[in-house]
């Protein structure tokens, strides 16, 4: 972690976060370089000699810089839209490397990733199929797609990133694959290349990943059975972190476990918040502090529009001093936002000791922070800057006021 104090100021690497502040000013998302590369080189070393691919999931933080480094270490890609396929090209990503998810491809998508030879589309149903094989036939290409099998495991996790049950809008049951598979296997225009499953997000426990993994073996074998060769799986992403003091998945005994049961099958893995969400921090000002009989509020300049996920999912968040040594008001303190609403928090009951003027970090906001953030009451979204060593790169600048209306227009007819 490239998070650390150092004579009493939060740094990273060896950027003091002061320094950071004062240069491009409040709020701020901070990532580390280092930090990004070591998380998915886990994930690519842990695989050894055996074939592989660790896709990372663009919609966890798809800031091209950050595509960037992660393309020049060699890793793949696995996008949802034609959005996040479009900068992973900008950012130097090979199309050949990327896996296309996501349960409502439309047919630009679809088109676009024939044209420049994606390595393969995560099918999502039968009628999914059927556009990509239409428009496949059209291009005269033939797709290369693996179809997305709903295992039927519980994740055990918070239920919006639970995506593995019966129940959720993911995948196809996986009683129903077969036959989707050998309608596949005999369209002239489609190339089965794969099985894909991905269970949830934020996965603590390896169990569940185990689980789904020996059930689609079990269908792999079945599909060999008749005459249907499957090349690779990609078991998905969710791989949790910590963002407290929660027990995580031993990488690479999770990839261990899964290479004493695939044989020689390559393997697609998609982890998102494993790579990035504790190579970042979200840096916010204390603005106010407003303490009445039962409640102390820090009133902070970071809202919910800027990291969503304390408000969406009740998530939390460590939230650290950016000058360890500050003495302030000491007291249990909800920090709240400007925005009008109740649920525009990023963190609750925290000890701390604090001043207006402040600054603090809300820590492991690299996955799910910006890529989620609005201009909810009209707030211009926030800088975010890369530190690699003792430097320090803008990697997007901060909205303007301008920004927020200048591709609205006024009726003019009177
Ligand atoms: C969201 C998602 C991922 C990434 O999940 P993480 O929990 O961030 O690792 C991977 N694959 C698919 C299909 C997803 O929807």
């Amino acid at each position: 972690m490239s998070f650390s104090y150092q004579n009493h100021s939060l740094h990273a690497e060896s950027v003091d976060i002061a320094d950071l502040m004062a240069s491009y000013g409040s709020p701020l998302y901070v990532y580390s370089r280092t930090d990004i590369e070591n998380n998915w080189r886990e994930f690519d070393e842990a695989f050894g000699q055996h074939p592989h691919l660790v896709c990372y999931a663009v919609k966890a933080n798809s800031n091209i810089a950050v595509l960037n480094v992660l393309a020049k270490i060699g890793a793949g890609f696995d996008i949802v839209s034609i959005g996040e396929f479009e900068r992973v090209l900008a950012a130097g990503g090979q199309a050949s490397k990327c896996v296309f998810s996501g349960v409502a491809k439309t047919q630009l998508e679809i088109e676009r990733g024939l044209e420049v030879g994606i390595r393969c589309f995560n099918v999502e149903s039968e009628a999914e199929l059927n556009r990509i094989e239409q428009v496949a036939t059209r291009l005269k290409v033939k797709a290369p797609i693996s179809i997305r099998v709903n295992p039927n495991v519980d994740a055990k996790t918070h239920p919006y990133i639970s995506t593995g049950l019966k129940e959720n809008k993911f995948g196809v049951d996986i009683d129903d694959a077969i036959a989707l598979y050998e309608k596949a296997h005999n369209s002239e225009y489609i190339n089965v290349q794969g099985l894909d499953c991905h269970i949830g997000s934020q996965l603590t426990d390896v169990l569940p990943f185990i689980d789904a993994l020996d059930k689609v073996l079990e269908l792999i074998s079945k599909l060999n059975d008749r005459g249907i060769e499957i090349a690779h799986l990609d078991l998905g992403g969710g791989v949790g972190i910590r963002y407290d003091d929660e027990r995580v998945i031993d990488i690479s005994a999770y990839v261990g476990e899964m290479l004493r049961r695939v044989g020689d099958l390559e393997i697609i893995l998609e982890p998102g918040r494993a790579i990035v969400g504790n190579a970042g921090i979200f840096v916010t000002k204390v603005e106010f502090l407003k303490q009445n009989s039962d409640k102390s509020f820090a009133i902070i300049d970071g809202a919910m529009n800027d990291l969503l996920r304390p408000a969406f999912y009740g998530a939390y968040h460590n939230v650290l001093p950016i000058n360890e040594a500050a003495k302030g008001v000491d007291a249990i303190w909800d920090l709240v936002g400007p925005i009008c609403e109740t649920g525009d928090f990023l963190a609750k009951d925290r000890q701390l000791s604090l001043s207006e003027g402040d600054y603090l970090a809300v820590m492991s906001a690299g996955a799910y922070g910006f890529t989620m953030s609005s201009n909810y009451n009209s707030r211009p979204r926030v800088a975010e800057v890369m530190v690699s060593g003792d430097t320090h790169h803008l990697i997007r600048k901060r909205e303007t006021i301008q920004d927020l209306f200048n591709t609205e227009y006024i009726v003019q007819s009177g």
